[in-house]
């Protein structure tokens, strides 16, 4: 029996709800980004991140990473400002950057790693930040439940299945067996959106509703897909007013871009994440 709160999102849908620009835009208009990540055996995560924001849209993007990075990364997203974080043996840590309310969308944890002192970061972040948040990769490692439910502004986690397994306890053949249903009570039980990534990817709401995202293919698996998709669902989260339309929308977009690449220039065997980032704007020509 279809299940009346579950919708395959179409590219017909896309056409139809994502945001048309304003001809008086200015900067302001499309929102004000952050993006924390990176360390310094994972520069490059928010690069790719960053990138992937600006070509969706995004008016101004700031990238927070520790100060050792930065040299390095500034030269690929000229676009970008920068916010050094302290660093403890080349990972970010406390304290989070000053006036976390000055932007409007704000993606934690790709290519962070895993160590204590960035535990503490996101912990204040998760606190601090009332903007919605989308934590992904290193940023959904032992993550603290509890204080996501205390958040009132939105809260997205965009896991692959190894990533939600370890967030509910689950093995991955379980996740694989019930995605809808484990989608669904997780973001019902904490109050949160998840994107469940993967062949097909699954967006929930906190409410229930499901939104199925069916495009994309194998050359979206490699290190760094889900750097750029992070990115984009950021910069899509600042430019619509629904959260679900601007997920499902980002998913989609994603997905796309990668399969008219594989059909064109590129196959799945050499595709880069990065290429689906300069992929974009032969994808947003088509949609907008
Ligand atoms: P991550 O695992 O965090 O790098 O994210 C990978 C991204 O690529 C997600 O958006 C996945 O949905 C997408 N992806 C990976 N493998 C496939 C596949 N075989 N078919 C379609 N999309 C994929
Ligand atoms: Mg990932």
């Amino acid at each position: 029996l279809p299940d009346p709160r579950r919708q395959v999102w179409t590219e017909a849908d896309v056409k139809r709800t994502l945001p048309r620009r304003d001809r008086n835009a200015h900067k302001g208009s499309h929102g004000k980004g952050l993006i924390v990540g990176g360390s310094t055996v994972m520069p490059g995560s928010v690069a790719m991140s960053a990138r992937a924001s600006l070509r969706s849209g995004a008016g101004l993007i700031t990238i927070a990473t520790v100060e050792s990075a930065i040299p390095s990364i500034a030269p690929f997203i000229q676009e970008a400002t920068f916010v050094g974080l302290g660093e403890k043996e080349g990972f970010a840590c406390r304290p989070a950057p000053s006036s976390l309310s000055d932007y409007d969308g704000i993606a934690f944890g790709m290519g962070i790693g895993r160590q204590e002192p960035t535990r503490s970061l996101l912990s204040e972040i998760l606190q601090e930040a009332d903007t919605p948040l989308l934590i992904d990769a290193d940023g959904l490692y032992e993550l603290p439940l509890d204080l996501m439910q205390k958040r009132e502004a939105p809260t997205i986690l965009t896991p692959h299945p190894g990533e939600f397994a370890q967030l509910t306890g689950k093995s991955i053949s379980d996740v694989l067996a019930r995605p809808f249903s484990l989608s669904r009570t997780f973001a019902q039980a904490y109050g949160v959106h998840l994107v469940l990534k993967g062949p097909s990817t699954i967006i929930t709401s906190p409410d229930g509703e499901q939104r199925v995202d069916v495009s994309g293919n194998a050359g979206l698996a490699k290190g760094g897909s889900g750097d750029v998709l992070s990115g984009m669902l950021v910069a899509m989260i600042m430019q619509h007013d629904s959260m679900m339309d601007a997920l499902a929308n980002g998913c989609v977009l994603h997905g796309k871009t990668a399969e008219r690449l594989t059909s064109d220039d590129h196959s799945m065997i050499d595709l880069l994440a990065s290429d689906v980032v300069e992929g974009l704007p032969i994808t947003f020509r088509a949609f907008s």
